[in-house]
C-alpha cells in the first residue's frame, strides 16, 4: 500500500469516534476502505467481516483480527449542578483521566465538547493536591449551569457515549504519529493495508478480515467472529503497549521503531509455539525486524479466537507508547513492518505447514 495513502488512512481511523458498544463510525470507515478488495458484512454487534474478493468455497480459512473499539466512557447520570457522572469503558487508570478533552455524542447524534472537570489548585487542600479522586467522584463539564440545561438543551443523558478528543498528527521528520486511540486503530489500518496488498491475488487460504467490537470490555466481539468465521489459523493485529520509556534495555520487549512484537505470553494467551517460531523465521528471511514478549499483564482477541476454535493463533503487535491514555506515539515503520509480516505469512503459509504446527 502506498505510504501517503496509509498515513492518511491511519490518521482518519485514529480520529474516528469509536468506543466499546459505539463502534459504528470506525466500522463504516473500515468498510469504505476495504470494499474495493473485499465483500463486507456487519452483524448486530457491529462486528465487520471483510471476505477477500478472490475467496473460493472449500479452501481453509485464515482469520485476521483487529478491534474497532478503543477505551472511552459512557454517561451514567446528570448531577444536580449539570455536570455529567460517567463510567469508564475499558481499562483506564484514574491517573490518566482528569483534564482530558472529550466529545459527548448527544441524543440527537451531535458531538458536544467537554472536559473532565478538576478543582483549581487554588481550592485544593495539600492532600487533594497529592491525590487523584476516584473515577466515581469525577465529572465531565460541557459548560452547563444546571441539570435541566444538560438534559434539555445539550440533550445529554444516561447512555450517551463519551470519546477522547485528540486529533492525530504525523511528523514526517521522524516518521511518528501522535494522537489518541492507537489501540487498535493501527491494527484496523494494518488489516485494511494487508487486504490491499493482496488485491487480485489467489492465496492458499481464504482471507477473512474480522474487525471485532467490544474488545476493551472483555474480547466480546472476537468470541462471535471466531464462531462465525471458523478459522483454521488466525493472525491478530493488535496495537501493543510499548515499554521502552520505563524499562531497562535488557528487559524492554516492545519499543518504538523496533518492529512488531510477537507475543509469547500474556494473562489470556499462549500462542501455538510452532506457528510463533514459523513467523519469526519468516520475518528473519524477509529482513523484517521484530521483538518477542512475555507479559504478566494485558490480554487480547487472540485468546477468544483460540479458545473458540483451537486454531493456531499469533499476535502481531504494533508498538504504541502510552496506550490507554489520551495521547499515544507510534511509528510508521512499525506499522509497515507489521503489514509486511502479515502479508508474507498469508503468501507463504500452506495447509501442509499449518498441519505441521499441531503434529506431535
Ligand atoms: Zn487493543
Amino acid at each position: 500500500m502506498d505510504k501517503q495513502a496509509a498515513i492518511a488512512m491511519i490518521k482518519r481511523f485514529c480520529d474516528a469516534n469509536a468506543t466499546s458498544g459505539f463502534e459504528d463510525e470506525l466500522v463504516k470507515m473500515f468498510k469504505d476502505q476495504v470494499t474495493p478488495f473485499a465483500d463486507v458484512t456487519v452483524d448486530g454487534m457491529l462486528n465487520a467481516y471483510a471476505n477477500k474478493k478472490e475467496n473460493q468455497a472449500g479452501k481453509p480459512v485464515i482469520q485476521l483480527d483487529a478491534h474497532s473499539d478503543s477505551v472511552g466512557f459512557i454517561t451514567q447520570a446528570i448531577r444536580p449542578n449539570g455536570l455529567i457522572k460517567f463510567v469508564p469503558l475499558g481499562g483506564w487508570v484514574k491517573y490518566n483521566i482528569p483534564a482530558i478533552k472529550v466529545k459527548i455524542r448527544n441524543q440527537d447524534g451531535e458531538y458536544i465538547p467537554g472536559v473532565v472537570a478538576t478543582k483549581p489548585p487554588h481550592f485544593m487542600t495539600k492532600a487533594e493536591q497529592n491525590n487523584v479522586p476516584e473515577v466515581a467522584d469525577m465529572s465531565i463539564d460541557v459548560g452547563s449551569t444546571s441539570r435541566e440545561e444538560t438534559i434539555n438543551d445539550f440533550k445529554i443523558n444516561t447512555g450517551c457515549p463519551i470519546f477522547v478528543d485528540v486529533t492525530c498528527e504525523y511528523n514526517d521528520k521522524n516518521g511518528v504519529f501522535f494522537g489518541k486511540d492507537f489501540d487498535d486503530r493501527f491494527g484496523a489500518a494494518a488489516m485494511a493495508a494487508v487486504l490491499e496488498n493482496l488485491q487480485g491475488e489467489q492465496t492458499n487460504f481464504n482471507v477473512v478480515a474480522a474487525l471485532s467490537s467490544q474488545e476493551e470490555v472483555g474480547l466480546r466481539g472476537a468470541y462471535v467472529t471466531a464462531r462465525k468465521v471458523k478459522p483454521d489459523v488466525c493472525l491478530v493485529l493488535e496495537s501493543c503497549p510499548a515499554d521502552d520509556t520505563f524499562t531497562p534495555d535488557w528487559l524492554s520487549q516492545t519499543g518504538l521503531k523496533r518492529g512488531p512484537m510477537l507475543r509469547d505470553m500474556d494473562t489470556t494467551f499462549l500462542p501455538n509455539p510452532h506457528f510463533q517460531q514459523y513467523a519469526c523465521e519468516l520475518a528473519d528471511k524477509n529482513g523484517i525486524p521484530y521483538t518477542r514478549s512475555v507479559r504478566t499483564g494485558g490480554g487480547q482477541d487472540g485468546a477468544a479466537i483460540y479458545y473458540e476454535q483451537g486454531a493456531p493463533t499469533i499476535v502481531i503487535g504494533i508498538p504504541v507508547r502510552y496506550e490507554h491514555s489520551p495521547y499515544c506515539f507510534s511509528a510508521y515503520k512499525d506499522f509497515k513492518a507489521s503489514v509486511d509480516l502479515a502479508t508474507a505469512i498469508i503468501r507463504d503459509l500452506t495447509a501442509e505447514k499449518l498441519a505441521s504446527f499441531s503434529q506431535l
